[in-house]
């Protein structure tokens, strides 16, 4: 089986909840300093250096576009401690990550608050990365395909089919995120082919074509390869491996073999 030649594969980095001022301005540039044409690079630092890592990423040629690792649905107001779509496009960002499973599974959010988000995003033209996979209970009970198009179902509640253009799906299941455990190729390609036959449901067979489904849980540059060479896999997002610019490129280079 050969990967798809049609779609551009993507690598995100979501960095979650580290760096610090100088480490992200540094990783940033390591990460920029390298061009992959044939695949889509993003990063997703923590809000506070989102403005000075839009610099960073502009002053290298602009090629590596910026995400946020999260977003508030409502356009401003009392919302305490919440970033708004106008905020994020004020500092640069091009892209967002939605229902990620720590907001999921640690924050608690539904799958009708990812929506909104998913929906706010979108219509304010950022590029939406939503993240969907079962937890270890889930897949042990055999409920792996159900939670998944739950999760899809509703996070594309109201998703025209002009708009699927900028929605990326990540599976990433959640028993693989952060543990060092990763699905097998094999479980990992099962699982986008269904969620490949679940869009062309929703949405017909040309847009579940061009559908990017990116899969994260414990990539790195060793295991990278096997998993993008797989037909419905198109590139990973990626969390502990994304914050060393050697272990994150590995992942990059081994999307564009
Ligand atoms: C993630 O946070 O989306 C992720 C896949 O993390 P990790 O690569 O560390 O498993």
């Amino acid at each position: 089986m050969a990967r798809n030649a049609t779609r551009t594969p993507v690598v995100g980095g979501n960095w979650k909840m580290n760096t610090d001022r100088a480490s992200a301005a540094e990783l940033a540039a390591a990460v920029a300093a390298e061009r992959q044409a044939s695949v889509e690079v993003i990063v997703f630092p923590p809000f506070p250096y989102l403005l000075q890592v839009r610099k960073v990423l502009d002053d290298a040629g602009g090629a590596v576009a910026l995400g946020a690792q999260d977003l508030w649905h409502e356009p401003n107001g009392a919302f305490t401690g919440e970033i708004s779509t106008d905020m994020l496009q004020d500092c640069g960002v091009q892209a967002f990550l939605a229902g990620h499973s720590e907001r999921r599974h640690v924050i608690g959010e539904s799958d009708e608050l990812v929506n909104r988000k998913l929906l706010a995003g979108l219509a304010a033209g950022l590029t939406a990365v939503l993240c969907v996979g079962e937890t270890l209970e889930q897949r042990g009970a055999g409920q792996t395909d159900e939670v998944n198009s739950r999760q899809i179902r509703a996070g594309l509640a109201g998703v025209a089919p002009q708009q699927m253009a900028s929605v990326v799906i990540a599976y990433e299941p959640v028993w693989a995120i952060g543990t060092g455990k990763t699905a097998t190729p094999a479980d990992a390609q099962d699982a986008h082919a269904k969620i490949r036959a679940l869009l062309a449901d929703l949405y017909g067979t040309d847009i579940a074509e061009a559908t990017r489904i990116q899969y994260g849980g414990s990539v790195k540059p060793a295991n990278a390869a096997e998993l993008f060479g797989q037909p419905d896999i198109d590139g990973g997002l990626i969390g502990g491996a994304s914050l060393k610019a050697g272990d994150f490129l590995g992942i990059v280079r081994a999307a564009a073999e």
